[in-house]
């Protein structure tokens, strides 16, 4: 088997990737798949952080769409993130992994709350760290929590896991000379306005010069591939 080139990473999953074919909830064989790569790159060796999003169940901004107080959606939002969260922990642990969940927001009955040095302790320990309810603040996103906790533990890799192969010039479900770029600079997705992240995630990743690679969580085995080195998706660096 090739070398794992990477020690710590942290992969950013969308709600909506949990959903499935469904447009709300979870399905229990996506995540449970999902679940098995995670437990298997962290068998190879890699320490795995998790930060999962909420927006297959609810998100702030659109709840304030339908009138709702914005504060209050995000708070909502970021509570669906722990549910997700705890969904994972499940299928991980059912799958023979060990996990931890770790809240921005105090919920002690239900998870842990964040500790930066408690959550590097986990690592160390193999335990997968699902960082839930993203930065504990409202008008942020689970992107910007994604590249936040990245820095914080120290990743040598961020993750974020997607339908489409990588970052495209044009939508490729629409424009079939739509190509698909290996390499891309933090400023050139800040200065074009490519839809990766948002632009205060890519900023963190920028200053604090961490990778970012963005792929096709569909294809199995991808993540370990990845993790062996292969260039898969695109990578946003330099
Ligand atoms: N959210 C928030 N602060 C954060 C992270 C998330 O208020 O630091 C809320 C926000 O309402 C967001 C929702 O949680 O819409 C779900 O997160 P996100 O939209 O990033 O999920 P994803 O699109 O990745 O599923």
């Amino acid at each position: 088997m090739p070398a794992i080139i990477y020690k710590r990473i942290l992969l950013k999953l969308s709600g909506e990737a949990l959903m499935g074919e469904s447009d709300y909830g979870i399905d229990p064989k996506v995540i449970g798949r999902l679940a098995r790569e995670i437990i298997d790159v962290r068998n190879a060796g890699v320490q795995v952080g998790v930060v999962i999003g909420g927006g297959n169940i609810f998100r702030g901004a659109g709840l304030a769409a339908s009138g709702m107080d914005r504060v209050t959606g995000d708070h909502m939002g970021m509570l669906a993130t722990v549910m997700n969260a705890l969904a994972m922990q499940d299928a991980i642990e059912r799958a023979g992994g060990t996990a931890r969940t770790m809240s921005a927001i105090k919920i002690n009955e239900v998870c842990e709350d964040f500790i930066r040095r408690r959550a590097i302790r986990h690592l160390e320990k193999d335990r997968v760290v699902l960082f839930a309810a993203g930065t504990g603040n409202p008008f942020f996103t689970t992107d910007s929590a994604a590249a936040l906790r990245a820095i914080e533990i120290g990743a040598d890799l961020l993750l974020k896991a997607t339908k489409v192969d990588g970052v495209y010039s044009a939508d490729p479900t629409r424009d079939p000379n739509a190509t698909r770029y290996e390499t891309l600079s933090y400023d050139d997705v800040i200065q074009r306005n490519l839809q990766v992240m948002d632009t205060s995630a890519i900023a963190l990743c920028r200053d604090h010069r961490i990778p970012l690679r963005i792929y096709n969580m569909s294809r199995e085995g991808d993540l370990m591939r990845i993790m062996q080195g292969e260039q898969i998706g695109t990578l946003v660096g330099g």
